[in-house]
């Protein structure tokens, strides 16, 4: 029974946040929101133990499609970074603050950019295509993400000191928008860099909030080296390039795992 501690932890955790939100929002739908998404995961979790070999897509997809469809589109919530500067600027703690504080701010020192291997829905679409593991080394463009960071940060800032009517509407927009231009972005990156990936590791803003916070995660896969024989097939299965032999939470390796757990599966002693 003991290995089926981490889907209940991670039940409780999320169940603590949706009781603790509904009763202080005195908002019934944060109760459901993240009752939800807790459920999702925990079953993710159970079914990657129970060796089901798509768990973490699962996950992703209930994950993934309940924010894109139902929080964005139907609900027309900004869940993206803009509509977190929107709601920061507008000084209400409610939906994509919310969403960030618990899932990229937050949670990650918890269970690090768990976000990003199991719930986020631009890396849901990416992960469907054909460069599962990348084909080349890393290349030195991170700095772009905090181009785009800066980039969504004057975008809300500028509606704001100007201010522009019906901003909302304009979040819902930038809502449909900044997804389309995230999707074609990251499809033409992957192809062009043979890395499903690509996307994450040089282009998206949310790392920037992900990776110092991740930095600290208290779930981290980790190598016992007593047991480890250098083969070298969990570099070779990794979608975000890390050595997770180092056991180091070095900035641009440690911070960069999304807990796949693809190189578990491949290591043929066990040894993470
Ligand atoms: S890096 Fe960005 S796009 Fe990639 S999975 Fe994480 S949040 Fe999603
Ligand atoms: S393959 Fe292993 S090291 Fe790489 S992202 Fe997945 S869990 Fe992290
Ligand atoms: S796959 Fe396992 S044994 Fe091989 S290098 Fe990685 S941790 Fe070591």
């Amino acid at each position: 029974m003991k290995k089926y501690l981490m889907p209940v932890i991670m039940l409780i955790v999320f169940e603590a946040v949706a009781i603790t939100l509904w009763l202080t929002k005195d908002n019934l739908f944060y109760l459901f929101n993240f009752s939800y998404i807790g459920i999702s995961i925990s079953s993710g979790i159970f079914l990657f133990i129970r060796k089901y070999k798509h768990a973490r897509r699962v996950v992703q997809l209930l994950v993934g499609l309940y924010m894109l469809v139902y929080l964005g589109l139907i609900s027309q919530e900004n869940m993206q970074i803009e509509g977190f500067w929107y709601y920061l600027f507008t000084g209400v703690f409610e939906a994509a603050t919310i969403h960030y504080a618990v899932a990229k701010i937050f949670g990650p020192l918890i269970f690090g950019r768990g976000w990003c291997g199991y719930a986020c829905w631009t890396a849901m679409v990416l992960d469907f295509l054909p460069y599962k593991t990348p084909k080349q080394p890393r290349r030195k463009i991170g700095w772009i993400r905090y181009v785009t960071f800066v980039v969504s940060l004057v975008f809300v800032a500028v509606l704001f000191l100007t201010h522009t009517a019906d901003i909302e509407r304009i979040m819902f927009w930038a809502f449909l928008i900044g997804n389309i231009l995230y999707y074609a972005v990251g499809i033409i990156l992957a192809f062009a860099f043979k890395d499903n990936r690509a996307f994450c590791k040089y282009i998206c803003p949310i790392t920037v909030f992900l990776k110092p916070m991740s930095y600290f995660s208290l779930i981290r896969v980790k190598c016992n080296k007593d047991k480890c024989i250098n083969c070298g097939k969990c570099k070779k299965v990794c979608l975000m390039n890390v050595d997770v032999t180092d056991n180091s939470r070095k900035r641009l390796n440690g911070t960069e795992c999304i807990l796949c757990m693809e190189c578990k599966k491949a290591c043929p002693k066990d040894a993470l």
